[in-house]
This record gives C-alpha cells, sequence and structure tokens, in this order.
C-alpha cells in the first residue's frame, strides 16, 4: 500500500497554501498539497488577475486621454473583446498546468478533491470519482481554504442566479445594464470596471461606497462612478429581487423603486471555506472563520493553540487581512515557524520576528484600482482614534504637487497622513489619485519602520514627482 505521510499536510493550493507549501519543502520537510479545483485558487482565476486585468485596459486608455498630444492619438473606441481576451491570458484560460509544474519542479505532491481533517494530524481526501486517500503529517496540517461570496437572504436573489465576483471576473460579454450590490472594494472595483467597458452600472451602496477608507477616498470614487454615467445609490438596499421570463432583472429597493437590470453582482464580503473541512474533528464549529496566534496556530475558544499546536490557519480563512500578499506574508512567517518547530530551533515571535505575522495587525498595504485608485496603509484616522491614539491628521491636494500636473491634466487626488504625536510615527497614510498605487511601498516601509517624522525628513522626494506629496505633507505637519 503507498505510504501517505508527509511532514506537512496543506488544505487549498491557493496563493497561501503554493507559498506554505514551498517555504516547508525550502526548509527540507515534505509537503503534500490538497486542491479541490484549480491550483492558483481564486486570486489567480476569479479574484486579482482578472480582475485588474479587466481594469487595466481602460485605466490605460483614460491616463492617455488626460495628456494633450497624447489624447489626439487615441482616435478609436475601447476594444471591449482584446481587453477580454488579455483578461482571459492573464486568467491562463482557467487552466492549471502551469502552476501544477511548479508544484512538481518544487518537490510539491499534489492531491486533487477535497480535503477534510479526519482526525489528529490525519487529512482524508475525497476525489471527484468519491475515493478517499488518508494523507498523515508528521508535523502539521496547514488549512489554506479561502473564502467564497457571501449571499445575502433577499427574497427572490438566489432564483435570479446574480453574478458574484466569479462571474463579473470571468464574463463573456458586458451586459447593458449591471445592478451592483454592495460599496465595498470589489463591488467599486466591478462597477468601475464595467462602466467603462460599457455597461450602464447602478450600485446600491448601503453602507456607502468604500466605508472602510478615509472618507474623502470613497466620495472621489463615487464622484467619479457618477462622471462615468453610473448612479450610485448611497444608503439603498434591495428588499426583493426577480428575474422576468425575458431576462431582465427587477430589484425593488426598501424605498419602493424599482430598478431594472441585465445582470446582479453581489459583492458584500466574504464567507470562509471551512463548512465542509472536518472542523467538528478538532472541536471546531464547520463554517467558522478560525482564530490564529501570529505564528498562525489554529487557536481554541480559550486562546491556546488546539491539538497540541499542529493545526495552523493561513490567508483568508483566518479573516486577519483578505488580500493575496498578506496571505502570501502569513504564509511566509507559518512556513518558517512550522520549519523551526519540526527542527526544534527556537521561533523567533518577537513583536518583529521572522515567524510572525505582526503586520496584519499594524501595516496593511491596499490598493482599489478604481478610477481614482485608492491606496492605503495602515490605521484610518478614524480607526487610530478609536485604538486611543493621540492622532494628528495632515492632509494635502495631490493636484497641488508638481509631479501630479506634470502627470496627467486636472489631475484629482489627497494625501493623508496620519501621525501618532506621542511617537511621531506615521501609523496611516492614504493615497487617492490617478497612479498613485505604485507610491505605496513607501509608506508601508514608513510605518513597519516607524520611522520617526524627524528622520522622513531626509529622505528626500525625487523631483518632480508624485512622490513630492511627503515633503509637502511634511511641511504642513510642521517640520
Ligand atoms: C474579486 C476579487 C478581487 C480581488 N483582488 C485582489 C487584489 O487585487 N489583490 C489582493 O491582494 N487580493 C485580492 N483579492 C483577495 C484575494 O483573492 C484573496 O485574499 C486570496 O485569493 C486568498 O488566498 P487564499 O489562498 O487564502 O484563498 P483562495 O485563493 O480562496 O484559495 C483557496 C483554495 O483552497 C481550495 N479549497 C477550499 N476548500 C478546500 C478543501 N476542503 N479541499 C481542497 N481544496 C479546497 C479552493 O479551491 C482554492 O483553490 C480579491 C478578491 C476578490 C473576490
Amino acid at each position: 500500500m503507498a505510504d501517505h505521510t508527509y511532514d506537512v499536510v496543506v488544505i487549498g493550493a491557493g496563493p497561501v497554501g503554493e507559498n506554505v507549501a514551498d517555504r516547508v519543502a525550502r526548509g527540507g520537510l515534505s509537503v503534500a498539497v490538497v486542491e479541490r479545483e484549480l491550483v492558483g485558487g481564486e486570486c489567480s482565476y476569479w479574484a486579482c488577475m482578472p480582475t485588474k486585468a479587466l481594469l487595466r485596459s481602460t485605466a490605460a486608455l483614460r491616463a492617455a486621454r488626460r495628456v494633450p498630444g497624447s489624447r489626439e492619438a487615441v482616435t478609436g473606441e475601447l476594444d471591449v473583446p482584446a481587453v477580454l481576451r488579455r483578461r482571459d491570458a492573464f486568467s491562463s484560460h482557467w487552466k492549471d498546468d502551469g502552476q501544477v509544474s511548479w508544484l512538481d519542479v518544487a518537490g510539491i505532491a499534489l492531491y486533487r478533491g477535497q480535503g477534510r481533517i479526519g482526525s489528529d494530524r490525519v487529512v482524508e481526501v475525497t476525489d471527484a470519482a468519491g475515493a478517499t486517500t488518508s494523507l498523515t503529517a508528521r508535523h502539521a496540517v496547514v488549512v489554506a481554504t479561502g473564502s467564497a461570496a457571501l449571499l445575502p437572504d433577499i427574497p427572490g436573489l438566489r432564483e435570479a442566479e446574480p453574478w458574484s465576483s466569479r462571474e463579473a471576473a470571468a464574463a463573456r460579454a458586458v451586459p447593458g445594464r449591471l445592478a451592483v450590490i454592495g460599496g465595498g472594494v470589489v463591488a467599486s472595483e466591478m462597477a468601475t470596471a464595467f462602466a467603462a467597458l460599457g455597461s450602464k452600472v447602478t450600485m446600491l451602496a448601503r453602507d456607502g461606497v468604500l466605508p472602510r477608507a478615509e472618507p474623502f477616498a470613497g466620495e472621489l470614487v463615487t464622484g467619479s462612478l457618477r462622471d462615468a454615467g453610473a448612479s450610485v445609490l448611497l444608503g439603498a438596499e434591495a428588499e426583493a429581487v426577480k428575474r422576468d421570463g425575458d431576462g431582465a432583472v427587477h430589484l425593488t429597493l426598501t424605498t419602493g423603486e424599482v430598478i431594472e437590470a441585465d445582470e446582479i453582482l453581489v459583492a458584500i464580503g466574504r464567507t470562509p471555506n471551512t463548512q465542509d473541512i472536518g472542523l467538528a474533528a478538532v472541536g471546531l464549529t464547520p463554517g467558522d472563520w478560525l482564530t490564529v496566534d501570529d505564528t498562525l496556530r489554529v487557536l481554541g475558544d480559550d486562546g491556546t493553540p488546539l491539538t497540541d499546536g499542529w493545526l495552523y490557519a493561513a490567508g483568508d480563512v483566518n479573516r486577519r487581512a483578505l488580500l493575496t500578499h498578506q496571505g502570501k506574508y502569513q504564509a511566509r512567517a507559518a512556513g518558517d515557524a512550522i520549519v523551526a518547530r519540526a527542527k526544534s530551533e527556537p521561533v523567533d515571535a518577537r513583536p518583529w520576528g521572522r515567524h510572525v505575522a505582526t503586520a496584519d495587525a499594524r501595516a496593511v498595504p491596499q490598493v482599489t484600482f478604481t478610477e481614482p485608485e485608492i491606496a492605503s496603509v495602515g490605521l484610518t484616522a478614524a480607526a487610530a482614534e478609536a485604538a486611543g491614539l493621540s492622532v494628528r491628521v495632515v492632509d494635502y491636494d495631490l493636484g497641488a504637487v508638481a509631479g501630479a500636473a506634470l502627470h496627467a491634466d486636472g489631475y484629482q487626488g489627497r494625501a493623508r497622513m496620519v501621525v501618532d504625536e506621542d511617537r511621531e510615527v506615521i501609523v496611516g497614510f492614504t493615497l487617492a489619485g490617478p497612479d498613485v498605487a505604485e507610491l505605496l511601498h513607501a509608506a508601508t516601509i514608513a510605518i513597519v519602520g516607524e520611522v520617526p517624522l524627524d528622520l522622513l525628513w531626509h529622505a528626500v522626494p525625487a523631483y518632480p514627482t508624485i512622490s513630492e506629496v511627503w515633503l509637502r505633507l511634511l511641511e504642513a505637519y510642521g517640520r
């Protein structure tokens, strides 16, 4: 009988599962990953890659039209089939051969099927034909099963066959009219993309647009969506949905207003993929998010690692930060901690040690690829105040920076620096404006490095770039 014992077994081969596996393999441990769909996960096929590919062509066109000279050279319209073809290529045509070859080269075993924790250190894999293989882990089992779109309980919604982010990201055609339920990052990005691709978009943003960002971010995105012809209904909530025989969908709002559309996209949040992974076998509740310590070990209700600390959870499934880069950061920390523990080496759990994912709580960078782009890291002013910090907020009009004015005519944007006055360090930073995404990492370094504002004064931004906003913010702060 074949031996299915490995040092580490990872359930889920999304970006996070792949990175945990890679890290432990590099550390000299044997490892298997279990995947029920495509190796590469949500990010590669239905999330980051396809959505950013859909947004990129329209952003490039907008950028060209903002600068006299290049504007005159753009004489045609957006080529929608070409945009969709490029999106298809960036989604690897929904085939995972490339990722599977990579696993092979990295020496990582792949088992296809649904993985479930069976008992201590044992994962049962049920393949498409219903056959089950039992995998045993000598040192650790890592749950990296990710998350799925949440569907609200609105009468008629399920029967109307709404799009989740998956169908939007992989759309074969652009609907004439698209209703979007939600106002968060995914809803705002997809409203931006489909409005630019030609849909008449109506967005029902019950809690506002980008409610977790600095308020000016949502205001700028709302304004530009409206300029692009979308209706953004702030505070609006659907109470019933019905799809007609002719395919049109009717959304009745709580105000009685009825919105008609060809497709509805629901983007109101995520739910963890933990319903059917055998959590009951370790005393946890199926369907719950998993709580972890900073080395990503799963914790029980008493706040201590479960089951002798062999169970880990990284990525979306632990709800710390539902972003690929942050999940991959957790994967590196967890992978290295697993290797250290397997070799009885010390685990570096100091606040910024190699085996902990401390930045999840202090410095999560995020770019929302709307128009304008919103790039943020750390705390918003409101969150910093709620955390009891002695906060000073410094804002600057990005359009007044020479580099930004050169970058595009009529450049509009804003930057905000949130300072902890007691320590004179930055704890939050937000940029809103065209092409600000690449500026974000400087702020992440300033926050993680806790660089004193006095020292930042010596980090001179090049002229004439948009980065000069750093100098303007320091001047406004009073340095
Ligand atoms: C529309 C959209 C756009 C996004 N854009 C960005 C972006 O631009 N940048 C960014 O950083 N983040 C983005 N995200 C978030 C990002 O996609 C996730 O944070 C990331 O995919 C999480 O990785 P993961 O490995 O934890 O989970 P996933 O990518 O969800 O992978 C989990 C894998 O586990 C498998 N699996 C689940 N259960 C089992 C089981 N029981 N047995 C076997 N296999 C199982 C799944 O099939 C899947 O392949 C976006 C999300 C959405 C929805």
